[in-house]
C-alpha cells in the first residue's frame, strides 16, 4: 500500500474526468426515463462500488423509483476475480413481480452480474436488466446481457468514483488508472 496519504499520487493518467462521468449519467438517464415510463422499477445497486454511480444516475431519472442495495463480492481485496461469488449482504425488498434494474460500477468477467440477475429471476422478478457504468469486454467468460452501459474500457484496473483500490481510493472524484509500479507492488506481495 502506498505511504502518501494523496490519493491522487498512485492515478497514472485519467480515463474519464467528472465531465464525462456527469454526461454518462445524463444520457443513461434519459434512456432510463424512456424506457420505464409508466413503471414502477426497484433499483438495486451492488455494493460497494456503484453507490456513487446510482446516487448520480437515479437523479437523472424523471421515474418513480425504489433504491434498495445488494452486495455481492467476487474479488475481495484482489485485482483478478476469484471466479467465486459470495453474497454478502441481501436485499430488504421483495422483488417478486417487479421490474428490477441493476446498477453496477463496472462488469468485467460477467460472473457477478450472471450471478445477481440469476438470484432476482429466482426470486420471481418480472423483469431484471442492468445499467453498468463501464463495461469491461476483454475477460468476459459468461454471456450475461448487458442492457445499459455508459462506456467500453479496455483491460485495465481503473480507480475511481466508487471503484476501489484494495478497499480505498473510492472516492476520488474520476476514473484512473492505477500507476504501473503500484500494480507490480500488489503483485510482487
Ligand atoms: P466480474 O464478476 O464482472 O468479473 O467483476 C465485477 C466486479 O469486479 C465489479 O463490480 C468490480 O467490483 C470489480 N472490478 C472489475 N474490474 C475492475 C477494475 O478495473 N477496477 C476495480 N476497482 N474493480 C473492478
Amino acid at each position: 500500500m502506498p505511504k502518501t496519504d494523496n490519493i491522487n499520487s498512485i492515478i497514472d493518467h485519467k480515463l474519464f474526468t467528472e465531465e464525462d462521468i456527469h454526461n454518462m449519467c445524463v444520457k443513461l438517464g434519459k434512456q432510463l426515463t424512456a424506457d420505464y415510463a409508466g413503471k414502477k422499477p426497484l433499483i438495486v445497486g451492488a455494493l460497494k462500488g456503484a453507490i456513487f454511480f446510482l446516487t448520480d444516475l437515479v437523479r437523472e431519472m424523471d421515474v418513480k423509483a425504489e433504491i434498495d442495495f445488494l452486495d455481492v463480492s467476487s474479488y475481495g481485496d484482489e485485482m483478478e476475480s476469484s471466479g467465486e461469488v459470495k453474497l454478502i449482504s441481501d436485499l430488504a425488498t421483495d422483488v417478486k413481480d417487479r421490474d428490477v434494474l441493476i446498477v453496477e460500477d463496472i462488469v468485467d468477467t460477467g460472473l457477478t452480474l450472471e450471478y445477481m440477475k440469476d438470484l432476482l429471476k429466482k426470486r420471481g422478478a418480472k423483469s431484471v436488466k442492468c445499467c453498468v457504468l463501464l463495461n469491461k469486454e476483454a475477460n468476459r467468460t459468461s454471456d450475461v446481457e448487458v442492457e445499459y452501459s455508459g462506456s467500453k474500457v479496455g483491460n485495465e484496473f481503473v480507480v475511481g468514483y466508487g471503484l476501489d483500490f484494495m478497499n480505498y481510493y473510492r472516492n476520488l472524484r474520476y476514473i484512473g488508472v492505477l500507476k504501473p509500479e503500484i500494480i507490480k507492488l500488489v503483485n510482487n506481495k
